[in-house]
């Protein structure tokens, strides 16, 4: 099966514990998800919200030494920077998308946007849960700053993914107020099926869809589920939902692994067949799950 997934946690979190990308034992190495072919793995560089300035920055440059040490000893791993990247993966490769969680990576500096980009970076979230020099996430109420908006003007020149995940309200209408481009939901749900803070209004699933953008389901439970038990089958309630509002070309996935906990039936990336199978068993077209697994979020970044 193939799969482009859209947010994991797996390279900060290797860093942390020191451990490798190709393989270990947390809920996706390298190694484990090579049976998904063509395979691309967005991994972000967390920066939690108590890590700023120089801290952030040097965090977000030694996961970059990391990555770029493990991809010289894995020839499986398939650094993307370009639709031409895109189109060269092989069967047997891990497509490797660099993306960050959290504008604080910034340190304030506009300039070290660039810097990103030259280090892969594709796509970053604004903020974390909290607020930071461009705005603020779910657990704050603000908007945009004067630095966020220069911030979003110069991703759109730049062509780096706004991705609104762990955005508050505010924000996000905000920078839907100043961009005009694709916006992303990396690791997103449904706020119509599991009303939690960091899931998404109809209303802006639909703003996302229409201006071209995806949304990646999230596995974590307390975004799937809020009676609790949440099991694989809750995916696919909020894919029916977001279905509904005509979102066969908006959906796609955002794990989100090694960053949460899992529904009790899946245990990582190996799991990513049964989640497939849950779409089958549902009748959904094999041409549909192509778009949700794989399609919808490949086209997205290769027309970036
Ligand atoms: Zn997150």
């Amino acid at each position: 099966m193939e799969l482009f997934d859209l947010h994991c946690d797996t390279l900060g979190e290797c860093l942390k514990a020191g451990k490798s990308l190709f393989q270990n034992d947390m809920q996706l190495d390298v190694r484990r998800g090579l049976f998904l072919s063509p395979w691309v793995q967005c991994f972000a560089v967390w920066i939690p919200d108590e890590m700023r300035g120089s801290e952030a920055l040097q965090f977000f440059d030694r996961a970059v030494q990391l990555l770029d040490q493990e991809s010289v000893s894995h020839p499986e791993l398939h650094r993307i920077f370009s639709g031409n990247d895109l189109d060269a993966l092989k069967p047997g490769e891990c497509g490797v998308l660099l993306t960050v969680e959290s504008g604080a990576v910034l340190a304030g500096s506009l300039e070290q946007l660039q810097h990103l980009y030259q280090c892969g970076v594709r796509m970053m979230t604004l903020t974390w849960n909290g607020s930071n020099e461009l705005g603020g996430g779910v657990r704050s109420s603000s908007s945009l700053t004067p630095f966020g908006v220069k911030v979003v003007r110069e991703m759109e020149r730049l062509h780096m993914a706004i991705d609104l995940s762990h955005a508050s309200e505010r924000l996000f209408y905000s920078v839907v107020e100043h961009t005009e481009g694709p916006l992303v939901a990396s690791h997103s749900n449904s706020r119509s099926i599991c009303p939690h803070l960091r899931n998404l209004t109809d209303e802006q699933f639909c703003l996302i869809r229409d201006r071209g953008g995806v949304v990646g389901l999230n596995f974590a439970p307390p975004f799937l589920c809020q009676k609790g038990g949440a099991c694989a089958e809750d995916i696919y309630r909020h894919a029916e939902h977001f279905l509904e509002l005509d979102g066969e070309k908006t959906l796609a996935i955002g794990s989100d692994f090694d960053g949460t906990s899992l529904p009790e039936d899946i245990y990582g990336i190996a799991s990513m067949e049964s989640v497939y199978e849950i779409f089958l068993r549902h009748g959904c077209s094999e041409a549909l799950i192509h778009r949700i697994f794989f399609k919808n979020a490949y086209d997205f970044f290769h027309s970036l």
